[in-house]
């Protein structure tokens, strides 16, 4: 099929010469009538893939929408290119509700924008009925989904009902954010085949993704907005309190910012809103109530103020930046205090258990995420599309700051020796304060003060420990049970590495040599003994083996 009178549509409406990626092959699947999804990048396009069909097809076209704030962006911008679009959603009184609906059953209409809700109303569905539709399309479908980071019941209700309304031609679903599980769910739901999936890929070339650890996050964003001052972008917190806090410290030092979360009045946040879109205040202080659906497209960087629940949210809010194509930075300013924030977020929140635990899953990949030493690029592909290959992007700041790969396989093997000596039964926490030989009271409660692998890393804080363990359940080196309290558990990968068959390495700063030969020698016989030990899993007493020598030395001088 060819899409002469859709391209001249692009050009004589929009004002493009081409499609982008995946449009033509999308509305060429609907205009057959196929129920079509299409998961595509944000900023990819999607708009266009209802809604030149919407205008090439005869009939009125049905969007539903989950934000008030994004259906009157989109149906100014209809209305602006002189074509007929209206809304209707709470926002407007009854009386202008009953007006948009009689010119809808009067066919003046080529778009009709409304919540998920509103098919719950009678009068609405009964002018829906009679009516000729081209098409019904649900956009942010990912919202249909419970494994979806942003699931609305009232979404997926709606669905059954709307199959049995005899005069839809065809559905559309349309999403940025999608994990294998959402695709199907989505498709099951609405009856997709996998011919008419449009699956663009995720990858924003234009997008470098950093993460920040270890800095006071505060001074990091005030140095970060010092040296980007003529640039617009979005910081989003955790909460409202951070929001609140961040925008205090920033405005008290003279920084002229906007703030937006749910805390505020509809009023407030209609102003913020348009003073960062009209570019009257360059800079946004946002909690994730910000964005879904804003078209601006000059955010040159999304600042993540603190960690968010999952990789999706964080993929989809920091997808933000760099709508024009751009160059544009998504910096994660992460701290362990993040995670447990997150937790007690999950905690506090009102789903069921089974839906908590999927939170839980969710997050530990966001966790993940902050703790791989991989390229940050390919960890996200990979997380929403495992056939991805995985490969360096050269601009994350994984792959740009990389410095001395480091074998640490010794130190990995202690590390899951300990947690299988613990009996898998324990967190990281205690994992580290095992190895650490700590003094903690909760391990003598357990005996774990006991156990042949306390103290075997002694040289190292708690903290390195702890970054250690994160880092091999990142690297999928260790397994962790899903929930509030995440307990360590060995896996395929973990006897791999106990056995010596996959070498461990960690991108590290440099460490100075110590050339004593002797010393050398002395090691290596100390180590010698230590691995005889753990591969006859005698016994033993308490190392106290290595107490002297840190094992990123060890690492160093005996790699596997
Ligand atoms: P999405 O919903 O996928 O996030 P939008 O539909 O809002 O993206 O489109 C993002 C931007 O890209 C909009 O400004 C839109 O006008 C523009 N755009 C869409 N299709 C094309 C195209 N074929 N050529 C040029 N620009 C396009
Ligand atoms: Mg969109
Ligand atoms: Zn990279």
């Amino acid at each position: 099929m060819t899409l002469v009178k859709e391209e001249k549509i692009l050009q004589t409406y929009f004002g493009y010469e081409t499609f982008r990626p995946g449009q033509g092959q999308t509305i060429n699947h609907i205009l057959q009538l196929h129920n079509t999804l299409a998961v595509m990048p944000t900023g990819g396009g999607k708009s266009l893939c209802y809604q030149i069909p919407g205008m090439s097809m005869d009939g009125t076209a049905i969007i539903i929408s989950p934000l008030i704030s994004l259906m009157k962006d989109q149906v100014d911008a209809l209305q602006a290119l002189g074509i007929p679009a209206t809304y209707i959603n709470s926002s407007l009184s009854t009386g202008e509700q009953q007006a948009r609906l009689r010119d809808v059953a009067n066919r003046r209409y080529k778009f009709v924008y409304v919540a998920p809700e509103r098919f719950e109303s009678m009068t609405f569905v009964n002018v829906i009925k009679r009516i000729p539709l081209a098409l019904v399309a649900f956009d942010e479908a990912h919202c249909i989904s419970q494994w979806g980071h942003d699931f609305r019941p009232s979404y997926r209700s709606i669905v059954p009902n709307l199959k049995k309304l005899s005069n839809i031609p065809v559905f559309v679903a349309l999403t940025a954010t999608a994990t294998e599980e959402v695709i199907h769910d989505i498709q099951e739901l609405l009856y997709i085949a996998d011919d008419h999936v449009v699956n663009t890929g995720f990858e924003r070339e234009n997008l470098s993704f950093h993460l920040v650890k270890g800095k006071d996050k505060q001074s990091y964003i005030r140095s970060f907005l010092e040296e980007h001052r003529e640039e617009s972008g979005i910081i989003y917190t955790a909460t409202r309190k951070q929001a609140d806090a961040l925008y205090d410290q920033l405005t008290k030092r003279g920084i002229s910012v906007s703030k937006y979360h749910a805390g505020l009045t509809e009023q407030e946040r209609k102003e913020a809103q348009a003073a960062f879109i009209h570019d009257e205040k360059s800079i946004m202080i946002a909690t994730n109530a910000f964005g879904m659906g804003i078209d601006k497209s000059n955010v040159r960087y999304v600042i993540h103020y603190a960690m968010p629940m999952n990789i999706e949210s964080y993929y989809q809010e920091a997808g933000r930046a760099g709508r024009d194509g751009e160059p544009s930075d998504c910096i994660l300013l992460f701290s362990p205090q993040d995670v447990q924030l997150q937790k007690f977020l999950i905690e506090q929140s009102q789903m069921d258990e089974a839906s908590k635990q999927n939170e839980y899953r969710k997050l530990q990949a966001m966790i993940n995420y902050c703790h791989t030493h991989g390229c940050l690029t390919s960890f996200i592909l990979d997380y929403f599309d495992k056939k991805v290959i995985k490969g360096s992007c050269n601009r994350c700041s994984n792959c740009v700051e990389r410095q001395e790969k480091m074998d640490i396989t010794e130190e990995a093997q202690m590390i899951l020796s300990c947690v299988k000596r613990m009996g898998e039964r324990f967190g990281v926490g205690m994992t580290a304060k095992v190895l650490k030989g700590s003094k903690d009271k909760k391990l003598r409660e357990f005996r774990l003060d006991q156990i042949t692998t306390y103290g075997i890393l002694s040289a190292y804080t708690e903290k390195e420990l702890t970054e250690r363990i994160h880092f091999m359940i990142a690297e999928q080196l260790l397994a962790t049970e899903e929930g509030q309290y995440p307990t360590l558990r060995l896996n395929q990968n973990s006897v791999d590495v106990l056995k010596g068959k996959r070498p461990v390495e960690m991108f590290t700063a440099p460490i100075p040599t110590n050339e004593n030969a002797d010393y050398h020698e002395d090691l290596f016989a100390r180590l010698r003994a230590l691995r005889k030990q753990i591969a006859d899993d005698k016994n033993v007493p308490p190392y106290v083996l290595f107490s002297d020598v840190t094992l990123k030395e060890l690492s160093r001088y005996f790699p596997t």
